[in-house]
C-alpha cells in the first residue's frame, strides 16, 4: 500500500525540518504561554481572532490521521489544556472554537498536529 504522505512536498515534513518541532526545541522563537513535559501552547503568528493560540504535542505527529492508540491520553490532555487556556483568557463562558485542520483541502499548512483555539469574537457557521 502506498504511503499516504509520500511525494507531496510539505506533507513529507520530518521532525528535523518541522517548524513546530523547531518551536518545541526553541530553535524558532514563539510567544509561549504554556508548557509542560508533553505539550506546548503559543500564540499564532497570524491571528484570525482576538484570541488565536495553538496547542501542540511535543511529539511529532503529522496529522490527526497519524494519531495512534498510545497517543490517546496525550490528545485528551491537549484538548483539556486548550479549554483551560480558553478559561484563562476569559473566553470560555462566551464561547470559543477548537479547530484541527487535516490535509490540504481543510487548510492544513503545518504537518505537526495542532489545535487552534479561536475566540473573542462571534464565530460563524458553517465555517469557511
Ligand atoms: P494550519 O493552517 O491549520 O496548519 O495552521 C498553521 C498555523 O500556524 C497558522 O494559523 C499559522 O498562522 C501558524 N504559524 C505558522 N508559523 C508560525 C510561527 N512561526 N509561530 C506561530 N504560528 C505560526
Ligand atoms: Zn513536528
Amino acid at each position: 500500500m502506498q504511503n499516504s504522505r509520500a511525494g507531496s512536498g510539505e506533507r513529507e515534513n520530518r521532525m528535523v525540518d518541522c517548524l513546530f518541532c523547531r518551536i518545541v526545541s526553541k530553535k524558532v522563537p514563539a510567544k509561549i504561554i504554556y508548557e509542560d513535559e508533553r505539550i506546548l501552547a503559543f500564540e499564532d503568528v497570524n491571528p484570525q481572532a482576538p484570541v488565536h493560540t495553538l496547542v501542540i504535542p511535543k511529539k511529532h505527529i503529522p496529522t490527526t490521521l497519524d494519531i495512534e492508540d498510545e497517543d490517546n491520553a496525550l490528545i485528551g490532555h491537549l484538548i483539556r489544556t486548550a479549554g483551560e487556556i480558553a478559561k484563562g483568557k476569559g473566553i470560555a463562558e462566551r464561547g470559543f472554537r477548537l479547530v484541527v485542520n487535516t490535509n490540504p483541502e481543510a487548510g492544513q499548512t503545518v504537518y505537526h498536529v495542532h489545535i487552534h483555539i479561536l475566540g473573542g469574537r462571534h464565530m460563524h457557521w458553517p465555517p469557511g
